[in-house]
């Protein structure tokens, strides 16, 4: 019998368990659909497009060449291939954005009316969401505010079953004879017009073997050091696997086992940080799941009502990289030449955006959603509600990030800045983080021309911060 294994976020060979139970049952045709199509469904931003043009090549070579490739709505496009393929059975790994469990439930019912079995799987989490309930088996929505104490992720994941261990991959892929109906991966159009995506490719390489190379770099030379240089921008100090992750090029259960197994079970504080990181990607899902309204609605609905500015020009200073706060612009040209911003980085800018210009925190989630590889809708609405302090386990909303004085603590040297604007370069690094306070004769040697070669900070920090206090203390009222 000839069976479909339908590929979607989960595009690997290894450690697939939907494909492994397709190859045990027979024949397979695998099949991937551009789905922009399904009610609800959010188009994928520019930079994801780029990576998923490059996974879908990647993964039709591993498939030999069999991959079939479609672009449209999956609720007709499936029925239709079943019948053309003559396949009485459908492989799938689960997918948790909201639109998505939705399409996969009205696929099911029609397909059982048809008599026909799909077989879904967890293929790209550790724990399942409908897993880790409280005691009460209402969700979590703390994953903690100290990290040892865990809630979600030490009372909930820690206390559950252990993940499951990865699969092998199957022993032999035996392809059904049949024709190939789809379209070429060029053809679904998904590379950007503009040559803007040619930095992407220097630091990354999408696919199932770029994944294991990024995992066994880490291992061999980062993971032991991750704990002290995880909030390092100038430092490559953490995995780099999120974009990898987001496509399922590689899945959970591979890197948590790959560091067990290589470090053991070991009191070593990076280990059990780099293993909470992947926690809090669980708890993004954990929380989309039970939250679905989580990329468009306030998690604390106090924040409805909250007076977000509308600037257009402090907007577009914040997307370019020249708001004149060397730390934030170049975080923000990191991303755009990139595709990837450090995590300790996207804090900074996030609160920049959210706090002193006081930009409402959906602004901040589309141009990431654009502009980031690891674009994703659990890690990113969730993260940038986390920052505005709209979110589950919030920061405080008095937390506001100086990016001063983060510039100063994490990138001492103003190694990072210099990186990304190299218009600041032969400034000392006394000043590096605060151009705006270099003396006149300093600035000269420099060739610093304050508001002409670097632009004058589009907002006043101390100012700004005081207006955010306010608007917040308001809002808590
Ligand atoms: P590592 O430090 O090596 O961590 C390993 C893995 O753990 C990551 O690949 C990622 O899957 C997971 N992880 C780590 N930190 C977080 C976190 N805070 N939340 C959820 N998962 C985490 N991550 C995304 O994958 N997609 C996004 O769209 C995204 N948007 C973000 C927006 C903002 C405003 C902020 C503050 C963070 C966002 N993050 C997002 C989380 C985090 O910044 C990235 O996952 C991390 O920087 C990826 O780099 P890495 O793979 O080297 O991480």
């Amino acid at each position: 019998p000839v069976s479909i294994m339908w590929f979607r976020q989960d595009l690997r060979v290894k450690d697939n368990p939907a494909l492994n139970a397709a190859c045990d049952a027979g024949k397979i045709v695998p099949v991937y659909i551009y789905d922009t199509d399904s009610p609800q469904s959010r188009e994928p931003g520019g930079a994801s497009k780029w990576w998923l043009h490059h996974s879908l090549h990647a993964l039709n070579a591993r498939l030999n060449g069999h991959l079939q490739v479609f672009k449209g709505n999956p609720k007709e496009i499936i029925p239709r291939l079943l019948q053309r393929f003559k396949a009485n059975e459908i492989y799938w790994n689960r997918c948790y954005e909201p639109w998505q469990i939705n399409r996969d439930k009205a696929l099911k019912k029609t397909l059982l009316e048809a008599n026909i079995k799909p077989y879904s799987y967890n293929g790209s989490l550790l724990w399942e969401p409908m897993q880790i309930l409280k005691k009460d088996d209402t969700p979590y929505r703390v994953f903690t505010p100290y990290r040892v104490f865990t809630p979600y992720y030490r009372n909930g994941c820690l206390n559950a079953s252990e993940p499951r261990y990865p699969k092998a991959p199957p022993a032999r892929i035996t392809y059904g004879d049949v024709a190939n109906e789809g379209m070429k991966i060029d053809d679904l159009a998904l590379l950007p017009e503009l040559s803007w995506a040619s930095g992407f490719s220097e630091q990354f390489h999408p696919g199932e073997e770029g994944a294991a190379d990024k995992l066994a770099d880490f291992i061999d030379s980062r993971a032991r050091q991750y704990k002290s240089n995880r909030d390092i921008p100038s430092l490559e100090g953490t995995s780099r696997l999120s974009p990898h992750l987001h496509f399922g090029e590689i899945s959970p259960n591979q890197i948590w086992y790959a560091i067990k197994e290589r470090f053991g079970d070991s009191e070593d504080k990076s280990i059990e940080t780099y293993l909470s990181e992947l926690g809090w990607r669980e708890f993004s899902y954990y929380l989309l799941f039970h939250f679905p309204t989580l990329p468009k609605k306030n998690f604390n609905p106090k924040f409805d009502k909250f007076p977000w500015r509308k600037d257009t020009a402090a907007l577009h200073a914040w997307q370019k990289g020249q708001t004149g706060i060397p730390i934030v612009d170049a975080g923000m040209r990191e991303l755009w030449q990139t595709g990837y911003m450090h995590n300790r980085v996207r804090m900074i800018v996030g609160s920049f955006l959210v706090k002193n210009l006081l930009l409402s925190w959906h602004e901040g989630e589309r141009w990431f959603w654009d502009c980031l590889l690891d674009a994703d809708l659990a890690s990113n609405s969730a993260s940038w509600q986390w920052i505005a302090g709209t979110g589950a386990d919030a920061a405080p909303y008095f937390r506001i990030f100086n990016p001063v004085l983060q510039g100063e603590k994490f990138d001492k040297q103003g190694k990072y800045v210099r990186q990304y604007c190299p218009e600041l370069n032969a400034l000392p690094d006394k000043y590096i983080h605060k151009p705006w306070e270099t003396p006149p004769v300093i600035a000269k040697d420099a060739g610093f021309v304050p508001g002409e070669t670097y632009p004058n900070p589009v907002v006043d920090l101390k100012a700004s911060r005081a207006r955010a206090l306010d608007a917040f203390q308001q809002t808590k009222e």
